[in-house]
């Protein structure tokens, strides 16, 4: 998968050289470009915000460097597909773990974190023309930039590409996951010595019965949801709680 990344801080994407991101790129698994915002401004100061029209406080990214900087990435008329553009913005679309995995099926995706006040609408609305947008937001808060969005969302897209996580099962009984953790949050979860300080591991972990483990942790994360996000419940696609589950 490519990744282009625009951006007036190109160093404050630097964590994604580091871990399970940084070996993905390094095996080649994803190809993350930066690009300065900065390098596509006219003007001596590379300036890149303006005052809002209408009034009010705080400035607006200016549309020439924006438009520039993606026609720069991918030319109109180019050969091939274009990619699809996310734009974060807390007035988005609600980043969730089924919208990583769409996105992780994508071959080309690029995106736009804004700082100040956001992006002159008119860069989306033009480059809607020939390409995907989706405005995303990571949650229901206001960061100062996009960058830790952008962060947020790589990692979560790149963690469900094939080959990146060593055990390619291991996301599949993530909170959230698609299939029988839909909706879902993970239980607890423990590891060796089966005694510590006094707690022990629950005896069913250790029994090696899978049908029991299996069961236990499906309980766990009935509970957890009902406790932490009782919403999500109510979310529950009718017919996937089974009989077991309907005791609780
Ligand atoms: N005035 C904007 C509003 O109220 O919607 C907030 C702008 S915020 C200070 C600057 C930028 O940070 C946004 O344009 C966006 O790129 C990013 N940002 C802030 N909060 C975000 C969130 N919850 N999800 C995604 N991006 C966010």
């Amino acid at each position: 998968m490519r990744i282009d990344v625009v951006t007036i801080f190109p160093e404050y994407l630097a964590p994604l050289d580091v871990s399970l991101v940084g070996k993905a790129r390094a095996r080649g698994l994803l190809d993350v470009r930066l690009h300065d915002l900065r390098a596509y401004t006219g003007d001596i100061h590379r300036t890149v915000d303006d005052t809002p029209c209408g009034g009010g406080p705080g400035m607006v990214m200016k549309p020439e460097p924006w438009t520039d900087a993606l026609e720069d990435i991918a030319p109109p008329g180019a050969d091939g597909p274009a990619p699809r553009l996310i734009v974060p913005t807390p007035s988005g679309r609600p980043f969730t773990q089924a919208l990583a995995g769409e996105l992780a099926e994508e071959p080309w995706l690029v995106f736009a974190p804004a700082r100040y006040e956001g992006i002159d609408r008119r860069v989306f609305d033009e480059a809607g023309t020939r390409m995907r947008v989706d405005e995303v937001s990571i949650g229901d808060y206001v960061l100062a930039g996009g960058e830790v969005a952008v962060l947020v969302m790589v990692e979560a897209v790149a963690r469900l590409l094939p080959g990146v996580l060593g055990n390619a099962e291991s996301h599949r009984d993530d909170s959230f996951a698609p299939g029988a953790m839909d909706n879902l949050l993970e239980g607890p979860v423990y590891t060796k010595p089966a005694e510590w300080r006094g707690r022990e591991v629950p005896e069913v972990l250790l029994s090696g019965h899978h049908g029991r483990i299996a069961r236990w942790r499906r309980d766990e994360a009935l509970r957890r949801t009902a406790a932490m996000r009782p919403e999500l419940l109510a979310r529950l696609a009718p017919g996937t709680l089974d009989k077991h589950d309907r005791k609780l």
